[in-house]
């Protein structure tokens, strides 16, 4: 079994898979090398951008995560402004500290190359890398492929199903190792525990207890600081569609709203917590994987509006990650969170969906409830396709995840009227998404070659 801390991953904006996992790939390629006694010599390298992590890389920032992987920084921890003037740096001197540690000469415009032709086959997001020395000669060559939510894996762990995507290295045995949402349903039956109480007892396999509940409350600090952020940051989102950020406006108006507008307030203030994350991604701020960063808006706005209690907000919080996290994994084993594979549906859909359960938990749903309303988050946006325009992770992203974190809440609502198993299981729909992500045509998955990306005239 996976962590669900893997599903929730501190990083930066504004792509899990093109900008995260290009960072966490470049900067493993370094420590490879450097394993293997290279470093030193390295004089030259070579990034390739294959597939969509070519055709919507410089949309989403992918260039710019090449150059801070091979710094050596960490997407969790790295500071933004100064990794904003690094690149500053890199691109006046054209020069690059491998690691930190080494400088090379390293010219982005041209030792960053983008094969839109290359399309591989393993997975849609290739990153291939190749170091030289100073003849020219090649001393370590691999490539990588940016699987979804800051994941990655190479050639070989993909081909190998028993060691399937880097994490391999984060897998454990731990005590209910459920891979299905049957499995997980049969041990909260047999247990009598809930969702939440199954991942926990697994989690504990990878630390302590008290760490998770620090690492969580953690995610759910940076998922709230993230929104508020959001919603006083005003302007034009960077990028050159001349998107303006429209969270702060809306804030402001709901703030003065008279409370006979009540009613109708409820999607203003969901859709507004969720379009501040999505701003502040689109800027490359940081946000929390979940389980990507293009729909990193739809759990923290459910948090914000329904787990901020005075008495038991830690508690709620803690619930409904630990529950969204179950649902998420499940998608991550069964199907791919990856947009560049699966369209919208795995991005915003998966999210929907781990929100809806997530909910329904907190509103003391029991196991099937929980699992009938990540079904129903599902079902309702099987199809959704991925066509930003632009390239870029804002339109219809931002907007997207307002209407998904809606659908989340009406997912569970509906899912509370019923205890009984529904007709369509979510094991059922887990994989209905699957085959319709492996049907849609390469136009509708992160390639910004149909749909919105090629009708909406950029100017
Ligand atoms: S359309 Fe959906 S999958 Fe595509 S970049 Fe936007 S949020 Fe991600």
């Amino acid at each position: 079994m996976l962590s669900i801390l893997q599903v929730f991953r501190v990083g930066i904006g504004p792509s899990s898979s093109h900008t995260v996992g290009p960072i966490r790939i470049a900067r493993r390629f370094l420590s490879e090398c450097d394993q293997a006694g290279l470093l030193d010599r390295i004089e030259q390298i070579k990034v390739h951008l294959q597939g969509s992590l070519a055709l919507t890389g410089i949309g989403h920032g992918t260039p710019r995560a090449v150059l801070l992987g091979l710094l050596g920084l960490d997407p969790e921890t790295l500071d933004i402004q100064m990794a904003d003037a690094a690149i500053v740096q890199i691109e006046q001197t054209r020069r690059l500290a491998l690691l930190g540690r080494r400088d090379i000469g390293f010219d982005p415009a041209t030792d960053i190359i983008l094969d839109y032709d290359v399309i591989p086959d393993l997975h849609p997001n290739g990153m291939h890398l190749i170091a030289r020395n100073g003849s020219g000669q090649t001393l370590f060559e691999k490539t990588y492929y940016s699987t979804g939510g800051g994941f990655f894996a190479s050639a070989e762990q993909l081909q190998t199903p028993a060691t399937n995507d880097q994490i391999a290295s984060g897998v454990r045995t731990v005590p209910y190792p459920f891979t299905s949402a049957e499995d997980l349903l049969a041990f909260c039956a047999d247990q009598n525990l809930s969702m939440a109480d199954i991942v926990f007892a697994n989690e504990d396999t990878f630390r302590a207890r008290a760490e998770t509940v620090r690492q969580l409350d953690r995610i759910g600090e940076i998922m709230l600081a993230c929104i508020d952020r959001g919603l006083q940051t005003d302007g034009i989102l960077p990028g050159g569609l001349d998107v303006k950020r429209r969270a702060p406006g809306i804030w402001d108006k709901l703030k003065h709203a008279p409370p006979s507008n009540e009613r109708e307030q409820l999607f203003d203030w969901l859709n507004v917590y969720a379009m501040a994350v999505n701003e502040e991604n689109a800027a490359g701020g940081q946000v929390v994987t979940a389980p990507t960063n293009g729909a990193a808006g739809i759990i923290p706005a459910i948090i914000k509006h329904y787990c901020l209690d005075a008495e038991a907000s830690g508690e709620k919080i803690r619930t409904f990650l630990a529950t969204a996290g179950a649902i998420g994994l499940l998608y991550k084993q069964r199907a791919s969170i990856s947009g560049a594979e699966m369209g919208c549906q795995g991005e915003v859909g998966v999210a929907c969906s781990m929100a809806a359960g997530g909910l329904a938990a907190v509103w003391g749903g029991t196991p099937q409830q929980v699992a009938n309303a990540a079904e129903i988050g599902m079902e309702h946006n099987l199809g959704l396709t991925c066509d930003p325009v632009g390239g870029l992770v804002q339109i219809p992203c931002i907007e997207r995840n307002a209407i998904g974190t809606v659908k989340a809440v009406n997912a569970a609502r509906l899912a509370l009227h019923a205890s009984e198993r529904m007709k369509v299981s979510l094991d059922q729909v887990i994989e209905t998404m699957r085959q319709t992500g492996l049907d849609m045509s390469t136009k509708y998955k992160e390639t910004s070659q149909g749909g919105l990306a090629v009708n909406v005239v950029e100017c």
